[in-house]
């Protein structure tokens, strides 16, 4: 089976996944030009584990707040999720096999009562910032 999935190094440092051939930009500095393969993998299992190896867990979490944070002040409404709403939605949205679908995120909303946005734009929010990837069939697995 072919590798779909790359393990890429920015010059700042930071290690994250990404489809191969997708034009990924580093989570932490934006930056695309200077990216380094790694190495590439056949499941997103493996990479999951081997860029959360590679990164400082706490240092992802603190980058995750600090976008969430951004991104709700960019926000004018104040009917926005929080970013612990969001780790709701997310631990509530995850299938037996660790992934997430726009339906499942639609469900957890839902039933948490938090649809302040649609399960499209949270899933677009959550991969610009290499919170989940892409999987083929319209799923997204959970980077952590
Ligand atoms: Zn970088």
């Amino acid at each position: 089976m072919q590798g779909r999935w790359v393990m890429l190094r920015c010059e700042c440092g930071r290690n994250f996944g990404s489809r191969v051939n997708s034009n990924a930009n580093c989570p932490k500095c934006n930056g695309k030009t200077s990216l380094t393969t790694v190495k590439i993998f056949s499941s997103s299992s493996e990479l999951r584990e081997a860029v959360s190896k590679a990164n400082v867990p706490g240092e992802i979490v603190s980058e995750l707040s600090f976008k969430l944070a951004a991104y709700e002040k960019s926000e004018r409404s104040k009917e926005n999720l929080t970013s612990s709403d969001i780790q709701k939605i997310l631990s509530h949205a995850l299938l037996a096999d660790n992934s997430i679908t726009l339906n499942s995120i639609e469900e957890s909303m839902a039933s948490l009562k938090l649809k302040k946005m649609s399960a499209e734009q949270l899933i677009e929010l959550l991969e610009v910032s290499s919170m989940v990837l892409r999987n083929t069939n319209n799923s997204w697995s959970i980077l952590q």
